[in-house]
């Protein structure tokens, strides 16, 4: 970084508040890599956000002690493992694909009811 990070709502710099939290790389099949990165916040409006990347991943998901390192992040609070995603959009993916599942699994279900109630082939 070339900069200290400013907040753009307060025309501040802002501050480090936590050294070496986790950053969980989140991808389509679940977590893919765990990097190393700075809290920071804004001192006025409390803002916070992560900045300051290694230059590689810590650990990544073909990795023996990825799922082990994994675990500890999600049972340790306070080494705040931090999840993100690229976008909102592949964030939302998984929620979307479950929606959509239970979306069809009720179809299925109410057209059966639909062919017994009928007492036949029903098409739609
Ligand atoms: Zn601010």
């Amino acid at each position: 970084m070339n900069h200290i990070p400013i907040c753009v709502r307060c025309h501040i710099e802002c501050r480090v508040k936590k050294n070496g939290v986790f950053a969980i790389e989140m991808a389509s099949f679940g977590p893919a890599a765990i990097w190393m990165s700075d809290l920071w916040h804004c001192p006025e409006c409390g803002i916070e956000f992560l900045a300051g990347f290694g230059q590689r991943p810590a650990c990544e998901h073909y990795q023996a002690d990825f799922q082990s390192l994994l675990d500890s992040l999600d049972k340790d609070a306070s080494l705040m493992g931090v999840r993100f995603w690229g976008s909102r959009t592949e964030q939302q993916a998984p929620i979307r694909q479950a929606v959509a599942k239970v979306q069809e699994t009720f179809t299925k279900s109410l057209k059966s009811a639909r062919q017994r109630a009928l007492g036949r082939d029903w098409e739609d």
